[in-house]
């Protein structure tokens, strides 16, 4: 075997590894994941055989390579993993006095409601006890079932998906659902003013910089990126150039702030 594997495995064994322990570590439920190799131990042979690895969040990843577990016991985790009965849940630990929302390349900066779709709060900014701001969201089917109801960062997956991901830097969810056309990419990242900036001007222009930078007072400043494919009430398109509403409206590269985005039943968009 070529030892100079890399690191990383391939994107379908990872999302097979996913799969088995039903997106969460098999030991504690943990949706922030990593890849163990144990059968054999990648120092004895590096592999990317997926019957010979197993999802394991960092910390019970390092107990097992401490051999914590037997392979044997690692292969009952495989099939009987924690997440049976109970549901992937988690939070993010980003809560800031102001959090810039990236969403379908427009800016947000508001105390509350960031994306409603025909009177429907689908992405809005909660406040934790603190005071400080944190990101809400509801993704469901087009009938109304919930997948993902994120309540102040606190998330929980409800429907059936065919993915999720969650890099343990615990700052990335990535959901799939394309029986049912949705999707969802969230990121958070601390931005420096001069990183911000030169995002901005690269994805927009330099006239939505300004108005953005006068309103934040603290750098790096905290950013969440959300794009994706949201099919309720009304089916919004997120991507990293524009978002798209019912009848093909499109609004890209604008800045609100103090409130959100508007997408009426009739294909109608308003800030
Ligand atoms: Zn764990």
């Amino acid at each position: 075997m070529d030892r100079a594997v890399p690191q990383t495995p391939p994107a379908e064994v990872r999302k097979i590894l996913r799969q088995e322990v039903n997106f969460g570590c098999p030991v504690c439920g943990s949706p922030f994941l990593t890849w163990h190799h144990f059968d054999p131990p990648k120092r004895v042979s590096p592999h990317y055989r997926p019957e010979g690895m197993v999802a394991l969040c960092l910390q019970h990843h390092k107990e097992a390579d401490a051999g914590a577990y037997t392979i044997p016991q690692l292969k009952a985790l495989k099939r009987y993993p924690y997440l049976r009965n109970a549901k992937l849940t988690a939070k993010f630990n980003w809560r800031r006095q102001l959090i810039l929302l990236e969403v379908g390349s427009n800016y947000y900066i508001s105390p509350n409601h960031i994306l409603r779709i025909a009177d429907k709060d689908v992405i809005w900014i909660s406040h934790d006890s603190f005071g400080l701001q944190a990101v809400s969201l509801n993704l469901r089917t087009a009938n109304g079932d919930s997948i993902l109801k994120m309540e102040a960062n606190d998330w929980v997956l409800l429907g059936e998906v065919e993915d999720v991901e969650c890099p343990p830097s615990a700052n990335v969810l990535l959901i799939r659902v394309p029986k049912k056309g949705i999707r969802l990419n969230l990121r958070f990242r601390s931005l420096t003013e001069v990183k911000l900036r030169e995002r901005i001007i690269q994805k927009c222009t330099y006239f939505i910089w300004e108005p953005i930078r006068g309103c934040i007072s603290e750098w790096p400043v905290a950013v969440c990126t959300i794009e994706g494919v949201f099919v309720w009430p009304i089916q919004v398109n997120l991507t990293s150039k524009q978002t798209t509403g019912p009848l093909n409206n499109v609004v890209s590269c604008c800045f609100k702030h103090g409130g959100g985005l508007t997408v009426h039943k009739d294909g109608g968009i308003t800030f």
